[in-house]
């Protein structure tokens, strides 16, 4: 009897057994399993034979977990050949146990959609245009009235050219076809091939800094390095250099970026340093193109994959080196479904492989810093900005008892002329979009809640509306008070669309331009918002948290923080680290060529210790101070969280079954066990979404005792009685807090 383990997409923890159909070729025994491990089969799922899955063979047996007789048979064997690699098997495996998620899952997390539905993909071939015999040997004389094509012929005979470099080349369609119809030109199809890659000279010579933090780096075998250097350090280069080793040793690089981190000016400069072929993989993309850059991986024809996040599963056979720029950034952890990091997976994966993993960041992680402090991860600095890059001023300036015009102090306003009247531009950085957080009736103190959350609802005014930014509910903007009908209604706080409209006013002639998730909404929006900014123009650019990443302006050298306080005063234990992140990385768009740039950070607080470390004494001083606190509160990188989260539309519900969940920690923890378990607690914000929100907290100094723990206790929860009621997950190392 031959039994298909088959991981499918579906929560359960565990793999099915089914039974193969008649497709198979060859002959099935459990010596030629790795042939079919690895293939996607169609299988019936569930009561009847309704429900079609895609699943991954994941071994081939002899004997059933469960009775032969009630065993189906799979309805399609979708691949000959194993679909992915052992390698790719073995991360997906790691992140299936390490993250307590159903491995099906995580294939499904890992795999492109295309592949996930059950579709074969194929290489769209590349269109090259090309001369003719004839061609060559036409006389000098021939096509003298007609220039255009000549010249454009002249491209050809030199060599055949794909459709992008006729673009780049301005040769017309119109062009090409006259040509072919005088039998001088013909349209050819090729499936794309690996070609070797070469690098082109480095621009400039690298500093001494580059030139020995280089020296020190090594492709050779596993090593996690750590690159710490400031925005404009250099920190790119060394990327780019590390790359152009790996490549021409022949093997592949993976780039991972922060989402919309991947600016046009980096897509730009990887092109311009190296003849390779270098896909993206990102959001912004459809699936066809998505599947296109996977599989170009995968057969190794890219030779640089740059992606976000789900990136670090493509697989790619010649592996060298995996770079991670801003390590820091919290779009390298999935907040849903499988709450992988991956960053930490990247890691792991340079491991199996045995090769180096570059973490960069001006504003590390404190969990990295320990580890390279530790000696656990390789520390390379650079500290000195490049010559031609000159100071920025920061100034922490105290509002207390100032007069605020929609959040803006006078002596904002006043720079922000300045700076314009300069001839230079400015960003305005308030991490809020919308008009204002808040609407109050001023009569009876009314406050509009969102019905679903226990949350505010925000004042929008493009278009006018109410909307609740943790459910996306929407109301119309209220013109009187529900409560006692009085019409003043105030709006309190300040969001993105308030500063956009005072700076309008302000500064009439010149481009306002606010960018925040509301004004990026369609496709290639943000490079159409930013075009004045890049031109030069003098203008001022209102932003969230996704206008600092990845993006360099020139002309920028004045950055203002609108409220540096609610960071501060954030209630999960990373607020300050986070606050400093951004506050770093928001200054550092100041001022990065020859001009000098100056940075306003408005605070009530502005001789906060915290404040005070960070921009007296630099971000490495900051960070000492706040990992002796986390090691006095034993909280990471000091001690290992896990985070079991339940939510239902009952909170009894949601209660009973963590307290369930407790239990049985309880009862799999050892007594001398050193495990902390805390809750169930509610969520800082406990109703959301209409559904109760609570949780449990497991921590402990020791991560194989947190592993162990969770190895046998998590599978227990999926047989709590109710547990169907209840929406309910595992977070490992959660990056925020419920
Ligand atoms: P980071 O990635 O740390 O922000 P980059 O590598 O992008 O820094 O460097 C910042 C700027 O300095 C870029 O415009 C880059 O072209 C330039 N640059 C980097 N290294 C050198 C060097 N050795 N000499 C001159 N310019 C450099
Ligand atoms: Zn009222
Ligand atoms: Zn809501």
């Amino acid at each position: 009897m031959i039994i298909l383990q088959i991981a499918l997409p579906v929560p359960l923890r565990r793999t099915f057994d089914y039974l193969p159909n008649g497709e198979f070729k060859t002959d099935l025994t459990p010596a030629n399993r790795s042939e079919f491990i690895g293939c996607r089969c169609e299988v019936p799922f569930g009561k009847g034979n309704g429900r079609k899955l895609v699943g991954i063979i994941t071994d081939i047996k002899t004997e059933a977990s469960l009775d032969i007789s009630k065993l189906k048979h799979i309805t399609r064997l979708i691949d000959q050949s194993p679909l992915v690699s052992t390698h790719f098997f073995e991360l997906c495996m790691w992140a299936s146990t390490y993250y307590q998620h159903a491995l099906g899952e995580v294939f499904d997390t890992a795999l492109p959609k295309k592949l996930r539905q059950g579709e074969q993909i194929t290489l769209t071939p590349q269109i090259l245009w090309s001369a003719t015999t004839e061609a060559r040997g036409l006389s000098d004389n021939a096509l003298k009235n007609a220039r255009t094509q000549k010249a454009a012929l002249n491209h050809l005979i030199n060599r055949s050219l794909s459709l992008a470099e006729l673009k780049d080349l301005c040769i017309k369609n119109t062009t090409l076809k006259e040509l072919e119809k005088k039998n001088l030109a013909v349209k050819i199809e090729q499936t794309p091939k690996p070609t070797p890659p070469s690098v082109n000279p480095t621009p400039y010579s690298l500093s001494q800094e580059q030139s020995q933090a280089l020296e020190h780096f090594s492709l050779q075998g596993f090593n996690t390095w750590l690159l710490e250097g400031s925005t404009g350090s250099g920190k790119t280069e060394i990327y780019l250099q590390a790359i152009a080793q790996a490549i021409s040793n022949g093997n592949q690089a993976l780039v991972l970026i922060p989402e919309i981190g991947l600016s046009p000016q980096t897509i730009a400069r990887f092109n311009a340093r190296f003849n390779a072929e270098i896909v993206t993989l990102n959001s912004a993309m459809n699936d066809t193109e998505r599947a296109e850059s996977w599989l170009k991986a995968k057969l190794g024809i890219a030779d640089i994959v740059i992606g976000t996040r789900s990136s670090i599963f493509t697989p790619m056979p010649r592996l060298g080196v995996i770079i991670i720029d801003e390590e820091h950034d919290l779009s390298f952890k999935q907040q849903d479904g499988l709450r992988y990091n991956a960053r930490d997976l990247a890691i792991v994966r340079a491991q199996k492989l045995n090769i180096p993993v570059i973490l960069g960041s001006a504003t590390p992680t404190l969990e990295t810093l320990h580890n390279a402090r530790s000696g656990r991860f390789q520390h390379l600095k650079l500290t000195a900005k490049p010559k031609h890059q000159s100071e920025t001023v920061i100034d922490l300036q105290d509002v207390c008892g100032k007069t605020l015009y929609q959040g803006l102090s006078q002596e904002s306003l006043a720079e922000l002329k300045h700076t314009l009247d300069q001839g230079q531009q400015a960003l305005v950085f308030i991490n809020r979009r919308g008009f204002a957080p808040a609407l109050i009736c001023h009569h009876c103190g009314w406050v509009a809640k969102c019905g679903n959350c226990d949350a505010n609802m925000t004042v929008h005014h493009h278009p006018h509306h109410l909307r609740c930014h943790h459910c996306d509910h929407q109301k119309p903007l209220l013109r009187q008070c529900p409560s006692c009908f009085s019409p003043e209604l105030t709006d309190i706080g300040t969001g993105t669309e308030k500063v956009e409209q005072l700076l309008q006013q302000q500064f009439p002639d010149h481009p306002v331009i606010r960018v925040d998730r509301d004004t990026t909404q369609r496709k290639n929006a943000f490079a159409q918002l930013l075009e004045p900014v890049y031109e030069g123009q003098p203008s001022l650019l209102i932003g969230t948290q996704m206008l600092v990443k990845g993006h360099h302006f020139p002309k920028l050298t004045l950055v203002v923080v609108v409220d540096a306080d609610g960071g501060l005063l954030s209630g999960d234990f990373r607020g300050t680290e986070r606050t400093a992140q951004i506050l770093l990385q928001v200054a550092g768009r100041a001022g990065r060529e020859e001009l000098s740039g100056k940075v306003i950070i408005q605070t009530h607080h502005p001789d906060h210790p915290l404040l005070e470390t960070l921009f007296q004494s630099g971000y490495s001083q900051f960070a000492s101070e706040l990992l002796e606190e986390r090691q006095l509160t034993e909280m990471p990188p000091f001690s290992y969280l896990a985070i079991v989260r339940a939510e239902s539309r009952n909170p009894q519900e949601a209660i009973q079954f963590l307290t369930s969940c407790r239990e049985s920690l309880n009862h799999h923890s050892s007594a001398t066990a050193n495990v902390h378990l805390l809750g169930p607690l509610p969520a800082a914000m406990e109703r959301k979404n209409q559904n109760y929100r609570f949780f449990v907290q497991i921590k402990s100094t020791n991560r194989p005792t947190l592993q162990a723990l969770l190895c046998s206790a998590v599978p227990s929860f999926e047989k709590i009685p109710g547990n169907a009621k209840v929406r309910w997950s595992v977070d490992v190392d959660p990056q925020e807090m419920p």
